[in-house]
């Protein structure tokens, strides 16, 4: 079939430029955008090796935290601690620790132990830097410092505690709300959907019409799509919660436009079939013209050829307004074949 036909351009798009920016979120009304590449080399997970929260750009400091979130605290717990001399004692960083104390973080570059929530939401201008810059490495005395570093009710690291928190779980609330969001709109606009094309396929395999006189929400006759479509809703609960008055106005899937959108899908996909039908095997094409009293004259093109079962068959393809030559006419009625592929 498809040496009889030129088919039209390409019917894949061009690749779109691939931009490798990404918003990184707002602030103080200003969206930024960096460069992707950048921001994932200065990500690191040892704290040692990281770059200070506070010596990033504002914009981009909620991007950082959210992706240092992401990735969790780090505590390389397979690591070799190395052991220190104290006294007459050897000691050395004990991976236990890094599963007793949530924001607890080792450096394996510098044999020092962190603060994740202090790096990201410490305050540098007061409290205990060991463990949010500088490292902490006094291993005879770490679970008493550790429990100094906690500290009181208001101290840094409780404070950072509590941001740390908020910010996860602000994240995870809007996140989670977003996506459920679109999966509630999204399965309600795919019932939606496949309820007026299910309507439309009806009335195509019966051969009725669409449209009635009157389609108001007071008429009793709104013409076979509406009603069978109410019908349908009054019958069916899960249909009747996103159709009708149950769907945003201007996204119920009833318009003109739309049920003339199904119409085309459906002659696109059943023209498909008539091809597939043909294959490589020869046709004839069956043309009839009328005028009618705007002397506009149609031809109707009907598309004849034996499937493989040895039937003689004839299926119609569109009717299509022609110009008087009769090479144009040729052409227009190979021009339905085309645009219904
Ligand atoms: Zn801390």
């Amino acid at each position: 079939m498809d040496r009889y036909i030129i088919r039209g351009a390409s019917e894949n798009p061009p690749n779109e430029p691939q931009n490798n920016t990404t918003n990184i979120g707002e602030s103080s009304g200003k969206r930024a955008m960096i460069d992707t590449n950048m921001l994932h080399n200065e990500i690191v997970s040892d704290t040692a090796k990281r770059k200070p929260i506070k010596e990033y750009e504002p914009t981009i400091r909620d991007d950082v935290r959210r992706r240092y979130v992401q990735m969790g605290p780090y505590k390389p717990t397979s690591h070799i601690f190395p052991s220190t001399k104290y006294g007459d004692r050897q000691r050395s960083f004990q991976a236990s620790w890094l599963n007793n104390w949530d924001w607890l973080e080792y450096s394996s570059s510098e044999d020092a132990a962190f603060c994740f929530w202090c790096y990201l939401f410490g305050d540098k201008r007061a409290g205990d830097q060991a463990f949010a810059k500088k490292g902490f490495r006094n291993w005879k005395k770490a679970l008493s410092k550790f429990r100094d570093h906690i500290g009181l009710d208001g101290s840094v690291h409780k404070n950072a505690q509590t941001l740390y928190f908020g910010f996860k779980d602000q994240r995870q609330s809007i996140t989670r709300k977003f996506s459920l969001g679109i999966e509630v709109t999204g399965a309600a606009y795919r019932t939606r959907l496949t309820v007026s094309v299910d309507v439309a396929r009806l009335l195509l395999g019966l051969g009725l019409d669409f449209c009635g006189n009157d389609k108001s929400s007071t008429s009793i006759r709104k013409g076979n799509f509406l009603e069978i479509l109410s019908w349908y809703s009054l019958r069916n609960i899960d249909v009747g919660k996103v159709v009708k008055q149950n769907a945003p106005v201007n996204h119920q899937l009833t318009s003109l436009y739309i049920r003339k959108q199904i119409v085309g899908g459906c002659a696109s996909e059943t023209t498909k079939a008539i091809i597939s039908d043909i294959a490589d095997k020869y046709f004839s094409l069956l043309l009839d013209e009328a005028r009618d009293n705007s002397v506009k004259e149609q031809m109707v093109v009907i598309i004849r050829y034996v499937n493989n079962l040895g039937d003689n068959l004839e299926r119609f393809f569109g009717v299509v307004l022609v110009a008087t030559a009769c090479v144009e006419r040729t052409f227009s009625a190979m021009n339905v074949v085309k645009s219904n592929l």
